[in-house]
């Protein structure tokens, strides 16, 4: 079976995480001095490695024979929390089942002590999504923990949590990983399965990634399964500049011309289609940015990774609309991403998003 790069290149040590140097330094710091807290706050976007560190510090917390800070992962306690059935390490992912039993099953079983490990660790990812009597639940163990109790929180919408809750914990924010880092990591994956690549490639698939490690070795994948062994810049492209695209340059096109008629066709049609609207706004922001960077950047053919038959057409577009306007459109469509994906309907918040920006007032077009 094929392992997914992501998880077979999933860090083991702190050294191993990607472009996170000022929270993995503290964590190995706490680790070599004993300090652990009780409650940690991992936030940032997706992919850029929160769960990963989580467990990690999980394991290294209760190592015996630490390297580094990091898990030795052969010692009799690393491999007893490696086990799945360990519940010394218990993840919880509130996204899935808005944590209500878990945590109340967490608060009746907290007070017992670690089987084989120093301390308990509870590790809940998608914190933002626990119930508000969930919350209180976790409050209440927050409050007045055990002793061997240790919480990492993870979110990717910081802004959710309650203000009760933030207080109680030590805070880590994990960055976007800067593209250099991403392709160093590319060509080092590359290396190591045995594929040839061009730079180009390395660079258009570090970019799609946009700061996350996951998304960027998920692009990894697709490329590696479209074109085999051997990874050119034309293949990569055929893949980054997928039908999907296409559909967003068409929605684009009709927002710019102020074409409301054409604007809710051309969302019905991705609707009908099946296609996932919620990565829509997304797409279509950076979209937006592209014809930003034409209109005003000298070497934009430099800055974007992109065929030359979409280049064109992407140029076209940019003579059409005034930046003032683009600078609007990115705002509206990247306001609404996040609400995308727990709109009941996403079409609809799609639809009014366009609209507005397709009934804007034609301005100078420079
Ligand atoms: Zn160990």
């Amino acid at each position: 079976m094929y392992l997914a790069l992501y998880r077979k290149y999933r860090p083991k040590s702190f050294d191993e995480v990607i472009g996170q140097e000022h929270i993995t330094s503290t964590l190995i710091n706490q680790v070599k001095t004993g300090q652990i807290g009780h409650a940690y706050l991992f936030t940032g976007s997706r992919g850029t490695g929160k769960t990963s560190c989580a467990k990690i510090f999980a394991k290294a917390m209760n190592c015996a024979s630490t390297k580094n800070g990091s898990p030795c992962g052969n010692c009799e306690v690393c491999n007893s929390l490696d086990d799945p059935s360990n519940i010394d390490i218990l993840e919880i992912d509130a996204a899935s089942n808005n944590g209500v039993n878990e945590i109340r099953e967490l608060r009746e079983k907290i007070k017992y002590s670690p089987i084989n490990a120093k301390y308990k660790v509870y590790i809940i990812d998608e914190v933002h999504m626990l119930t508000d009597s969930a919350f209180n639940a976790l409050l209440k163990t927050l409050e007045e923990p055990p002793k061997h109790a240790v919480f990492i929180l993870a979110t990717t919408e910081v802004y959710k949590l309650p203000a009760t809750i933030l207080s109680r914990c030590m805070r880590f924010d994990f960055r976007l990983v800067e593209t250099a880092l991403l392709e160093e990591h590319l060509k080092n994956i590359f290396n190591k399965e045995g594929i040839k690549y061009d730079e180009p490639s390395i660079n258009a698939i570090a970019h799609a990634g946009e700061g996350s490690v996951r998304d960027t070795l998920s692009i990894a994948d697709c490329v590696i399964a479209f074109s085999g062994e051997n990874v050119n810049i034309n293949k990569t492209l055929e893949i980054l500049g997928s039908s999907d695209k296409k559909i967003v340059s068409e929605l684009a096109l009709k927002i710019i011309g102020h074409d409301l008629g054409g604007v809710l066709e051309v969302i019905n049609d991705i609707y009908s289609s099946g296609k996932n609207l919620t990565s829509i706004g997304k797409e279509i922001t950076i979209h937006f940015k592209n014809l930003l960077t034409i209109k005003n950047c000298k070497n934009y053919e430099k800055l974007l990774n992109v065929s030359s038959e979409t280049l064109q057409e992407l140029i076209l577009q940019s003579e059409q609309v005034s930046t003032e306007n683009l600078l609007i459109f990115m705002q509206k469509f990247s306001g609404i991403e996040a609400e995308l994906k727990y709109a009941i309907s996403p079409k609809t918040l799609i639809e009014i998003t366009a609209l507005e920006c397709a009934s804007l007032d034609n301005q100078k077009k420079n």
